[in-house]
């Protein structure tokens, strides 16, 4: 187990828990997205409720408000560490504003935790697109593509080599990943396509794998799968 790591524990009937950033923003549809897919849900508005989660979601809402909420509650140093640790994390809309590297138009006293490195620009839709649906090209050629959603949505000036862009809208990253972290500038809980959240799933579930030992009576390589 990676030191600083704290272990994910799945429940009984063998679901994991996730925990939702619960400052500020859209969590309620991303709490029913991930039960829907048959987690258990973990409101994190302390640093305690980290313990035992197998996964982050960061939600959308405004990254400034959020910064600073992060701040006072002590959970900015506190996901850090749980990042650091090898957390997985979906970052959404304002979410993928704080797992950046850098933004741009952001407020000077504004804090992201610096996982991905991307440059994303706030707001950087414009103000005649606040908000707008569309359709992007995702996975394999057979599969359909993913509707997404943009509301304010910041807008991904670059990307380094390190970074896996997933979907692409008109030549610009809506989807990245780097390493156990996935981040986009949608806001994939508006619809009802779960792939998201399922990628997002299988980060979490590797993850509670990795920070569990693998004691007598449990087979080696065994996975927590979930139910429902
Ligand atoms: N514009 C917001 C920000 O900068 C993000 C909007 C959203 O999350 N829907 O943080």
């Amino acid at each position: 187990m990676v030191a600083g790591a704290r272990a994910a524990s799945p429940e009984p009937d063998g679901a994991l828990t996730v925990g939702i950033l619960d400052l500020q923003g859209d969590v309620a549809q991303h709490a029913a997205a991930l039960a829907e897919l048959g987690y258990r849900v973990r409101l994190v508005k302390r640093p305690a409720d980290l313990d035992g989660v197998a996964g982050l979601v960061l939600p959308g809402g405004e990254s400034t408000t959020l910064s600073m909420l992060l701040e006072s509650t002590g959970l900015f140093d506190a996901v850090s560490a749980a990042t650091a640790a090898g957390l997985p994390v979906l970052g959404t809309c304002a979410g993928l504003v704080l797992v950046a590297r850098e933004v741009l138009d952001g407020r000077p006293d504004q804090r992201v935790f610096g996982l991905v490195d991307i440059v994303v620009r706030r707001n950087g839709y414009g103000r005649q697109q606040q908000s707008f649906e569309a359709e992007v090209p995702f996975g394999s050629g057979e599969a359909p593509p993913l509707p997404v959603v943009f509301i304010r949505a910041p807008l991904v000036v670059s990307a380094a080599d390190g970074v896996d862009v997933l979907a692409a809208l008109e030549g610009v990253p809506v989807l990245v990943r780097q390493g156990s972290v996935l981040a986009c500038s949608f806001h994939p809980e508006l619809t009802a396509d779960r792939r998201i959240h399922a990628m997002f799933a299988e980060l979490c579930e590797s993850y509670a794998v990795e920070t569990q030992s693998v004691g007598p009576g449990r087979p080696s390589g065994a996975r927590w799968l979930i139910s429902g």
